[in-house]
């Protein structure tokens, strides 16, 4: 019987939603391969760029975040691809802190650069790399 399709979520904050929607893009053939998810603005643009199915959750700051590291902790979400802005001062830190340290905590690939998620892709999480 087939594995079960991993699950990949995407988040972004403002000043790198652009750069997000770009890598989802470029990387958009393996990204079909996954099912996925994301905070509401970026699950938005992701989908509309792209045309990919992207489950929206609410807005970060409202609560978005949360409800992704919930998910995870739960066992749904296989790997986050957070694009953080390091250049502002994150106005939703504690939602930010507690995302990474959840992924910490249960063991999933979190990447939070370009360079990094394409790490991740290339794991190629669907064919079982990582168990
Ligand atoms: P957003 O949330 O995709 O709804 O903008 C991202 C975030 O700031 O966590």
């Amino acid at each position: 019987m087939p594995e079960k399709r991993k699950t990949i979520a995407l988040i972004a904050h403002d000043n790198k939603k652009s750069e997000l929607v770009e890598w989802a893009m470029f990387r958009k053939s393996e990204l079909e391969k996954y099912d996925l998810c994301g905070t509401g603005t970026t699950s938005r643009r992701v989908s509309e760029a792209t045309g990919l199915t992207v489950k929206g959750y609410l807005s970060g700051p409202l609560g978005g975040d949360q409800q992704i590291g919930a998910r995870l902790a739960e066992g749904g979400i296989d790997a986050v691809v957070f694009f953080c802005d390091p250049l502002t001062a994150l106005p939703h830190d504690p939602d930010v802190r507690a995302l990474l340290r959840i992924a910490v905590v249960y063991d999933v690939p979190i990447a939070t650069n370009r360079a990094t998620a394409d790490c991740l892709l290339a794991a190629r999480l669907n064919e079982g790399f990582k168990d």
